[in-house]
């Protein structure tokens, strides 16, 4: 499993990279207000928590059992799309703390939700997979090994299959924040060139 500070930086710095690009603008020409450096702060403290929330279970084992089994909480895996639940209460309930506002609530939801499916791409990059789908299927699904399949062996439909649904999983995730971090001020758009 990666370090939890690999997965926080992961989510800041490359999940959220737009954002980091963005606030570096607005330091640079001082238009970064008390209320923005809170916003911030908050979107900071809310990605980099739900990012570590599938190891969750590690600070329990050990201080309880003295090992840093983090996979599971009971019988349910810690590592999968039901847990992520955790997150997007935990996402909606801070939302609504800050903001008062059912909409802010949603977007806060779906950026942690973001930060915790980065948490399961990377432990699926370094561990190769993760149990993705249980309970309908409690074995581990790898993404990125799927991107692997070869041309040659899998045939044609099953190959465009196969690379459309990996790729665009990953783009899920990356789309989830980027769209909670436009609600939240960031702003991107196209400028056509003159
Ligand atoms: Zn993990």
């Amino acid at each position: 499993m990666p370090y939890p500070v690999v997965h926080v930086l992961f989510f800041w710095f490359c999940i959220s990279a737009v954002a980091v690009y963005a606030i570096t603008k607005a330091i640079s020409r001082r238009e970064l207000s008390l209320k923005d450096t809170k916003k911030l702060l908050l979107l900071m403290f809310v990605g980099g928590l739900c990012t570590l929330f599938p190891d969750i279970t590690a600070v329990y084992n050990l201080f309880v059992n003295g090992n840093l089994e983090h996979c599971s909480i009971g019988p349910i895996p810690t590592h999968s799309l039901l847990f992520s639940f955790i997150a997007i209460i935990f996402g909606m309930l801070v939302g609504y703390a800050a903001y008062r506002e059912f909409d802010k609530a949603l977007y806060m939801a779906i950026f942690a939700e973001a930060a915790f499916l980065t948490h399961l791409l990377l432990d699926d990059v370094a561990e190769g997979g993760c149990t993705y789908l249980y309970p309908l299927y409690n074995g581990h699904i790898s993404i990125f090994s799927m991107m692997d399949t070869g041309f040659a062996e899998a045939g044609l439909f099953k190959y465009l299959i196969v690379s459309f649904v990996s790729v665009f999983c990953v783009f899920v995730v990356i789309l989830m924040a980027l769209f909670a971090l436009n609600k939240f001020g960031f702003e991107f758009g196209y400028r056509a060139e003159k």
